[in-house]
């Protein structure tokens, strides 16, 4: 029998999800088009792919479907200086999200978040070192490890945390007070201990590696249209089409890798997925960088510090709010304060960014068939790992655009569980 080939793919969404499809699939010689209203070399290219604190972090497999923090949340909700917040206006829009994601808080649904997350964060870093070898990275990647640091406060929480990482085989190493500060001698002890993931790379510029993973893509024979896309459809078994305001485009198959943005397309599809946003922040202090040798996140306060080409960028902070509402100025001071509490020789700060990750409320993403349409492909709902999921999206999807055999259980990322 012959072996099927795809005729033609479109994406919607030049992200590091749909970017590195696009790579995938025009290595398997597929003709590719894809779509976004901003072009990632251009400077107005701002979305989550490029604004994030880009860890690497295959070792985060457990995230916030998890019972022990379910007390807290009503407290931190009403603190309007804590690492989570909600934009009132919102709160009706996002009832489904919330009666789903109280169902996923329990035990049995955090172990089972963790162990299909672990799934495909243990592949993560190899996806990327592959395509590394294809890419410039000078000064874009830095291989210091990641640290996390904590007060004794929720310490019930962490040992949780290190317990089932334990479980599932993830390295971290255990450091006290003393031994963060040898690490990092910067920081002012308002912590008492921390993790150390001393494998874990980071990002110097995620936006210049989706730069150049772009253009790889693109030298490859990959297309670019910087259009809005309005809606789509499957029309016929071999056929779908895209829409903008004024052209239509045709491809056997296309792939929705529009982030949070996704839902406007899926609710065309007959099918109600509950995708919401976890907003998030960054600030910039230009030419700190050097005060951290690696990425330094402080658990209690939902923060984290990561030295970059554009300077420390200071990000982090959830904030339930939806796509539309304006950034908040609280949200930018609480990271410029928490900035402040561990680098206190911090002074003025640039470029406020708001960000949307795209969170399911079981913090597991969507990878594959749209229910009622098979030639529409679903890549999005990475939430807080995103950026660290990219180059491992790739490949699946475009297996599965390819309808290629694999050993994974893709079954726990189907839309089906919410339907
Ligand atoms: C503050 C913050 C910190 C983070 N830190 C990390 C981290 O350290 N590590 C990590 O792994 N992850 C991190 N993340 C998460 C990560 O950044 C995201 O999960 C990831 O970037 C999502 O990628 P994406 O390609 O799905 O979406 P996006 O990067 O949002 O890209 C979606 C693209 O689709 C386009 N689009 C949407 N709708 C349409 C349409 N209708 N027509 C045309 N184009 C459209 C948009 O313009 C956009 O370019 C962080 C996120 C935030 C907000």
């Amino acid at each position: 029998m012959e072996k099927y080939k795809c005729k033609s793919v479109g994406i919607i969404g030049s992200g590091i999800q749909g970017v590195c499809i696009g790579l995938q699939l025009i290595k398997r010689n597929i003709p590719v088009t894809i779509f976004d209203r901003h072009e990632p070399l251009s400077t107005n290219f701002r979305p989550a792919s490029y604004g994030n604190a880009g860890h690497f972090s295959p070792y985060a497999v457990l995230q916030f479907n998890r019972p022990d923090i379910l007390n807290d949340v009503p407290k931190m909700l009403f603190s309007s200086y804590g690492p989570l917040a909600l934009k009132w206006n919102h709160v009706p829009k996002m009832i489904p999200w919330f009666i789903n994601y109280l169902k996923n808080c329990n035990k049995k649904s955090m172990l089972h978040t963790a162990k299909y997350m672990h799934q495909i964060l243990s592949l993560s870093n190899d996806a990327y070192e592959e395509i590394f070898k294809e890419i410039n990275t000078s000064n874009l990647i830095e291989k210091k490890g990641i640290i996390y640091v904590w007060t004794n406060q929720n310490l019930k929480s962490r040992e949780l945390e290190i317990k089932v990482r334990n479980d599932l085989g993830i390295e971290q190493k255990l450091l006290s007070q003393k031994e963060i500060l040898e690490l990092e001698p910067n920081l002012k002890p308002v912590f008492d201990a921390g993790v150390f993931y001393e494998g874990a790379m980071h990002a110097r510029n995620p936006q210049g590696i989706l730069r150049e993973i772009f253009k790889l893509f693109q030298n490859k024979g990959g297309k670019f249209v910087q259009e809005n896309i309005t809606s789509l459809k499957q029309i016929s078994e071999n056929e779908t089409i895209i829409y903008s305001q004024r052209e239509k485009y045709s491809f056997e198959k296309t792939v929705i890798a529009s982030g949070a943005f996704s839902k406007k397309l899926t609710d065309q599809l007959g099918e109600t997925i509950p995708l919401d946003t976890e907003r998030g922040y960054h600030v910039h202090f230009k030419n700190m960088d050097h005060l951290i040798s690696r990425p330094v996140i402080f658990l209690d306060r939902g923060f984290g510090m990561t030295p970059m080409v554009q300077g420390l960028r200071a990000v982090g902070t959830v904030e339930l709010g939806g796509l539309i509402n304006p950034p908040s100025k609280r949200r930018i001071e609480y990271i410029i304060k928490c900035a402040k509490e561990l680098l206190p020789q911090l002074q003025k700060h640039d470029d406020e960014w708001l960000g949307f990750r795209p969170t399911l409320p079981d913090f597991l993403p969507i990878l594959g068939p749209s229910l009622n349409n098979k030639n529409i492909i679903y890549a999005f709902g990475h939430h807080h790992l995103g950026w660290t999921l990219g180059a491992i999206t790739g490949k699946i999807i475009s297996g599965i655009v390819a309808e290629e055999k694999t050993n994974l259980d893709l079954s726990p990322y189907s839309s089906k569980r919410f339907n």
